[in-house]
This record gives C-alpha cells, structure tokens and sequence, in this order.
C-alpha cells in the first residue's frame, strides 16, 4: 500500500513526463486533488504532502468540512466542480475560489450577485457539453463564445473551459476538441482530465487536472 504523499508524488511525476513529451512546461499544469467523499484525515496528509488544490462537489459536504481545515491552513483553493444550482451561488461564493461548472448566463448573474454582497470573486471556467450529451451539464458547443464574452464582461475572473468527455469513449478527441474551442476564443485555461486519462489531458494542452481516485485509493 503506498501513502497519499506517494501517490500524488506519482501523479505529480506522471503530469510532468507528460508535459515534457508534449513540450510543455510541467509548471503550467495545476494538479486539483478531488476530495469529495474523502474524510478529513484524507485530506489532512495531501495538505502536509504540499497539496494546496482541492475540488469538491457536494455543497454540504464542502461546508461541513472545509472551514475547520481552512482555519488551520493557509493558501488552500477550493474548486467547485460539480452542478451549481442558481440558489446555491451565494454559498459557492462563499467558500470557493474557483468555479468549474459555469453553463449559463442566469448563473453569472446569480454569482454576481452574491460576489458582490460578500466580496468575493471567484474564477470561473465555462463548463462545455463537450459530447454533445441529453443528461451532461455544460453549454452547447455554440454558446460557449456568447458565456465566455459575458465572463469577460463581468467582475469574475475567466479561469477558462472545462469540460468531461462522454464515459465509455476515448476522451482525447474531446481534449483536443475543447483545446480547439478554447484558442478560437482566445481562451488559455483548460481544466480537462481525471484519474483515467489526465495524461492524455494533459499532452492536448490541459492547465489543471481534476483528480480522485488515483490520489485516494491505490
Ligand atoms: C469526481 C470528479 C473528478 C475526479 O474523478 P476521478 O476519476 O476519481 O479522478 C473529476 N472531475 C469531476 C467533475 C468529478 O465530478
């Protein structure tokens, strides 16, 4: 069995072989520790390993056990990578930094709002229904110039796109399609890869990689 610190190690080596086959500099890349489900003490050993980004997806989850982490460390980002409810932007502002999953110009507004009553702006990446898939959340491919130009025209910060590729297919087309999106926008941020693929993500130009699993569990 090998300890969290070795793992991310791993991941960490792995992300920069990755960067270096695709001549890019590893110092691009940000690796994102995807918590969710994962007990504090899980997290406690990635934080002392040097990790200081973490992605979550439960609104509860992340209010019932980030503030007594975050009162104990400094520097930590949390990124918010799961579905955002309009009613719930107002506790994402709160407690994130970053906000993978931005879909609709409503949700802007609802950001907004609630960024400016607590004075705080979170970066937002605009999430994009990269498969073209019924149930996936993520604008159209078509909406995502009108949703970047309305980030651009707001207080928050564009992160850049993010996107997950339909399950049971090979992702990199998708990578390299969402990498083609973002650079006709004028876009450098990309948050694409999990535990399975975030290589792959990685050589079509990924800026942040959303990890589990792999980290987690051996
Ligand atoms: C859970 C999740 C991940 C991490 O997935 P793993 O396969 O466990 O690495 C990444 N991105 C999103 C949006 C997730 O919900």
């Amino acid at each position: 069995m090998s300890s969290a610190a070795e793992r991310r190690q791993k991941i960490l080596d792995e992300i920069a072989a990755a960067a270096r086959l695709a001549r890019r500099d590893p110092g691009h890349i940000e690796l994102i520790a995807v918590s969710k489900t994962r007990s504090a003490e899980d997290m406690e050993a990635l934080i002392a390993a040097g990790q200081r980004d973490f992605g979550e997806s439960r609104v509860q989850e992340a209010l019932g056990k980030w503030p007594a982490i975050l009162a104990r460390h400094q520097a930590i980002r949390l990124h918010w990578i799961g579905r955002l409810q309009s009613n719930k932007a107002g506790e994402a502002v709160r407690l994130f930094d970053v906000i993978h999953s931005l879909d609709r110009t409503s949700l802007i507004e609802a950001l907004v709002r609630e960024a400016d009553k607590a004075g705080r702006f979170p970066a937002v990446y605009v999430q994009v229904n990269i498969g073209e898939e019924e149930q996936k959340g993520g604008c159209a491919l078509g909406e995502v110039g009108a949703l970047v130009e309305a980030v651009r025209a707001s207080p928050l910060p564009l992160a850049g796109l993010m996107a997950i590729p339909p399950l049971g297919l090979e992702p990199a087309p998708f990578f390299a399609l969402l990498a083609k999106i973002a650079r006709e926008h004028g876009v450098e941020g990309l948050s694409m890869g999990m535990s399975s693929d975030f290589r792959s993500a990685v050589m079509l130009g990924a800026t942040a990689v959303r990890v589990g699993t792999a980290l987690f569990e051996d």
